[in-house]
């Protein structure tokens, strides 16, 4: 399900422009507006939900889905050396937007980055 609301939802269905790298049926993969690294992506489900605590079965097997493309989404992006993921959870981690994501950060050393 969908949220009107959610800038991220709204990418999904098209709505608001973004540089979409991979797309399919369960997931969408663009480029994070503010980049943090040489790659930043933004991997979403196609399902609005805020928390991994808040994960149905439906959402949780999507999660699973996500796990397995982005290694490949990842050196097809410039990631070929590695990557880092994140996914930021609640106020103390900085969450801003409330539509659960990943985080692909790769195209050079992170460090401590
Ligand atoms: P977080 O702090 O984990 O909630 O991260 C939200 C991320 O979404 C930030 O890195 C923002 O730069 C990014 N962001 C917000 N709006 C957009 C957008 N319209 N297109 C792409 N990235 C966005
Ligand atoms: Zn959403």
């Amino acid at each position: 399900m969908l949220d009107g609301n959610c800038v991220f939802c709204r990418i999904i269905k098209g709505e608001i422009p973004a540089a979409v790298v991979y797309e399919d049926d369960k997931m969408c993969v663009f480029k994070d507006l503010e980049p943090k690294a040489k790659v930043h992506l933004l991997a979403v489900p196609k399902s609005h939900f805020k928390l991994l605590s808040e994960a149905g079965e439906e959402d949780a097997e999507i999660l699973k889905y996500m796990l397995t493309k982005i290694p490949g989404i990842a050196a097809a992006n410039g990631c070929e050396n590695g990557y880092r993921l994140i996914i930021n959870q609640g106020d103390d981690a900085g969450q801003t937007v409330f539509h659960l994501h990943i985080h692909i950060l790769g195209g050079q050393p992170l460090g401590d980055l």
